[in-house]
């Protein structure tokens, strides 16, 4: 099927090159429009190629456009959280019933690839050409590139140009409206384990590796080499900050206190913890999403925290929606973006939130036997009421209900938490499950 209207994506990130290859499918002419040189050639500076873990929306958005299968070398699964105390013990916790894991993936050779991908589909792309104007009215976008600029009139215009889009920018001095923007006080640092002297793992590869220290925490993922990718989330400022490891001597000291079994294992800590940057960590709140035939998508119209692992999962799933839409009302892309950005918002706001709450879960909770007992507690509600109770992570990271749908189910189990926690009756399954219906059902209070 051949369609003539020429589609012009500005990024070649994860979310801009799915959505080509989703549109190629569907016969459009797809351009994308690159500010950086083509990844597949380019050496990306150091501490710059971080992992992520890919879950179950990710991987259905991948699935129907046909091309997971051609990702599957690129993944480790990891099959939950291993937490390490300072003094080196491991505590378990699986991610989901049995069988269920996410998967680690270098978010540059997933990149690669998915450019190679786009390519083999017809996608034209333009490396070295930075979008820096759009004006939504007349569908046409503006690019610098090493000989001067140019303007393309195209027929759609769609910004996956990432967290400080410029794409977004347009749209919203079209539609006269803003959008904010809230760094953490928080910045992170990539660092890495080897291999070992054996070239096996260092550490037990099928799971996400945690330091949590409360204020602060190291995570590790795994890579297909046998190495892990490390990141450390640490304060800018403050009496343990970036700002306070100002010698060598101080990195080693605050990682043999806090991480010693993994500075055991970093025989390039200083290396890389002096070359590699520290970079932010950002929520943006924007709407709308679009103006006329230009709509912003991905981490343009919504970036989050890392904290929940969605931040790309969301940017997939939305491409697979937007399509969903596009068929249904036949490519009348003005009525499309609407029904996308009106159904999608309140779903990018909800995990945008979530993925701030789970920091702390991260870094903190994961350590706190109440928080813990819940887990095993909802572990056995989630298998003897598979149906009616899924906890909050689960639905997120393995199923498809919209992440605003399971934040509010997630709201209603705390509630029931808390009831069955002050009164006694944790053990109290049947009446817990019992509650948590009452409340979806739309009960103001728990029944007695
Ligand atoms: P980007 O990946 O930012 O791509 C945007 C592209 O647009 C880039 O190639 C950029 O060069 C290009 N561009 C920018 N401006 C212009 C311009 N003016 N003209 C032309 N091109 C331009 N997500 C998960 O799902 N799971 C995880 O575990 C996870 N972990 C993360 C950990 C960290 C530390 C961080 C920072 C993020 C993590 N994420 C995770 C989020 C994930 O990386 C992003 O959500 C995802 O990369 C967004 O993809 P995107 O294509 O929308 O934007």
């Amino acid at each position: 099927m051949s369609r003539r209207e020429h589609v012009a994506i500005v990024g070649a990130g994860l979310v801009g090159s799915l959505l080509g290859v989703l549109l190629r499918k569907r016969g459009f002419e797809v351009s994308i429009f690159e500010k950086r040189g083509d990844l597949r050639d380019i050496q990306v500076k150091n501490g710059r190629s971080i992992n992520l873990a890919l879950s179950d929306r990710g991987i259905r958005a991948l699935r129907e456009s046909g091309i997971y299968e051609d990702l599957k070398t690129e993944l480790v699964p990891m099959n939950g959280r291993l937490m390490h105390s300072r003094g080196g013990e491991l505590t378990f916790q699986p991610y989901g019933k049995e069988g269920q894991h996410i998967n680690s993936v270098s978010r540059l050779n997933l990149n690669r690839k998915l450019i190679d991908i786009g390519e083999r589909a017809g996608i034209s792309y333009y490396f070295d050409h930075r979008c820096v104007d759009v004006n939504p009215r007349r569908t046409t976008v503006y690019f610098g590139y090493e000989g001067g600029e140019i303007k393309r009139e195209v027929d759609v215009i769609i910004g996956a140009d990432g967290a400080f889009s410029e794409v977004r920018k347009c749209i919203l001095e079209e539609e006269k409206q803003n959008f904010t923007k809230e760094f953490l006080d928080y910045g992170y640092k990539e660092l890495s384990i080897p291999p070992g002297s054996d070239g096996d793992f260092q550490f037990e590869p099928n799971y996400l590796h945690i330091w949590p220290r409360e204020q602060y925490m190291l995570i590790a993922l795994p890579n297909p080499d046998k190495s892990f990718t490390c990141t450390l989330f640490l304060p800018y400022e403050g009496e343990v900050s970036f700002e306070s490891l100002k010698s060598n001597q101080d990195v080693l000291d605050f990682f043999a206190k806090h991480f010693p079994d993994a500075q055991g294992r970093m025989p390039h800590l200083l290396e890389e913890f002096n070359r590699n940057p520290v970079s932010s960590l950002v929520t943006i709140h924007s709407y709308p999403w679009h103006s006329h035939r230009t709509l912003v998508i991905g981490d343009a119209s919504h970036a989050i925290v890392p904290f929940y692992g969605q931040g790309m999962n969301a940017g997939f799933e939305d491409c697979r929606i937007l399509m969903e839409i596009a068929d249904a009302y036949a490519y009348d892309w003005e009525t499309v973006f609407k029904v996308f950005e009106q159904s999608r918002k309140p779903d990018a706001d909800a995990i945008a939130s979530l993925a701030l709450s789970n920091f702390i879960e991260m870094r903190e909770k994961v350590r706190d036997e109440g928080f813990l007992e819940r887990k095993k507690i909802e572990a056995l509600l989630h298998e003897q009421y598979p149906n009616d109770w899924i906890p909050l992570y689960t639905m997120v990271t393995f199923s498809h209900i919209p992440y605003s749908e399971a934040k509010r189910l997630g709201q209603l189990q705390d509630q029931v938490f808390r009831k069955a926690r002050a009164e006694g009756y944790t053990d109290d399954l049947p009446r817990m499950v019992a509650e948590f219906n009452a409340l979806k059902k739309g009960a103001e209070t728990v029944p007695q």
